[in-house]
This record gives structure tokens, C-alpha cells and sequence, in this order.
């Protein structure tokens, strides 16, 4: 029998990046290859889902996009066949990845974020292309490095700086800085700013 490994399935608005306000069905997957520091998902709490139980819980929300996150959702075997299960039901499907596994050829929209403090792990592989790529800025003096590296390692369609939260405080101006500095190379990448406006608005 199929079993996945869910943490929750809620609707919601996407909150950040390009897609921002969008309203999706969010399926927060067990697990993940990496520590951060100032990670705010518990994906070690999670419950089992058959494949059944799960595509009867999803039919419960009107949203017809789907944003496949975490933890890290490639870790999971499984998500190729429930992929084309929810294809053929006419989702939209979107991840939320770290960028250290391959993604399947089935998602429609992929958002990266790589993470500085696991800078090697990208020497050895990442996923090449992505439509977005967000960043959680760290405050380290080769922080603009790693952008720039990831900026030549993943091609994308939008580049995002994300502020990390860290004691209910935000590194705003570090943030903005460090767009300023990257805004300033003529014919590179735009970055931009994008914030966790669905903290900001008090949704899931
Ligand atoms: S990759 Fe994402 S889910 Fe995994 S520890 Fe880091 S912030 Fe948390």
C-alpha cells in the first residue's frame, strides 16, 4: 500500500515570491535532507496517509493549485505517482524545494531555495533551472558570494532575497543592502525583495 508521510494539507494564499497570493492547496511533506538553523517547520511531526486518504482530503479544498513543500518533498519515493494522479485531476503544481535532489518532470512551477550555511552540498549537485529562486539572507560576510554562485548554478525566471526571521526579528536592512549591492551589476539578474507576507497577515 502507498503511504505518505504528511505533516498537514491546508489551504491557504501563497505567501511569498512570484506567486504571492495565490490560493493553493498546501501538502507539507515529513522529512529533510538539511538542519537550518532558523528552520520554522516541524516536518519531524507528521501522521501517515494512505494514497487514497489523501487525494479524498485535497478533493475537500476549492483551490485547483497545489504547492508540494516541506521539510524537503523530493526525499519522498513515492510523490511521482501522486503526482500523476493529481495532473490528471487538473492541478496545478507547484514545490518548494531546497534545489539538492532532482525534481520531477510532472511540476509545473518550481521555487528554490538554496542555503548558505549547506554551501558545499551545491559543489556536488543542484537542480539546474528553477522558475524562482528565493534566498533566506544570513548575515555573513560571503553571503553575497553564495548569491552570486547560485545565481550562475540555477538559471530562473525570478531571483528573490528573503529576510530570516530569527527571535521574532527580521534582517530587513541587511536584506535590502544586500539588493542594493546585487542591483548594482548592469545586465545581471533583477533581484527583489520577497517577504513572508502570510506571517505579515497572520494565515497559515
Ligand atoms: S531546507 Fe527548509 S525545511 Fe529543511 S531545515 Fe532548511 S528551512 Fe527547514
Amino acid at each position: 500500500m502507498m503511504v505518505f508521510n504528511i505533516v498537514e494539507i491546508f489551504q491557504s494564499l501563497q505567501g511569498e515570491g512570484a506567486n504571492t497570493g495565490m490560493p493553493a492547496i498546501f501538502i507539507r511533506f515529513a522529512g529533510c535532507n538539511l538542519t537550518c538553523r532558523w528552520c520554522d517547520t516541524d516536518f519531524n511531526h507528521y501522521h501517515k496517509m494512505t494514497f487514497a486518504e489523501l487525494l479524498t482530503e485535497v478533493s475537500r479544498y476549492e483551490a485547483r493549485n497545489i504547492i508540494i513543500t516541506g521539510g524537503e518533498p523530493t526525499l519522498q519515493r513515492k510523490l511521482p505517482a501522486l503526482l500523476t494522479e493529481l495532473k490528471q485531476r487538473g492541478y496545478f503544481i507547484a514545490i518548494e524545494t531546497n534545489g539538492l535532489r532532482p525534481v520531477d518532470t510532472q511540476i509545473d512551477y518550481i521555487a528554490v531555495s538554496p542555503k548558505f550555511a549547506f554551501q558545499p552540498r551545491y559543489q556536488d549537485f543542484c537542480i539546474p533551472a528553477a522558475d524562482e529562486m528565493r534566498i533566506v539572507v544570513e548575515d555573513h560576510p560571503a553571503f553575497e558570494l553564495f548569491c552570486l554562485e547560485m545565481e550562475q548554478k540555477i538559471t530562473a525566471k525570478h531571483y528573490f532575497l528573503s529576510p530570516c526571521e530569527e527571535n521574532g526579528q527580521f534582517n530587513v536592512l541587511h536584506t535590502i543592502t544586500l539588493l542594493g549591492k546585487l542591483n548594482q551589476r548592469p545586465n545581471k539578474p533583477k533581484w527583489l525583495l520577497s517577504l513572508q507576507t502570510h506571517k505579515l497577515a497572520h494565515i497559515e
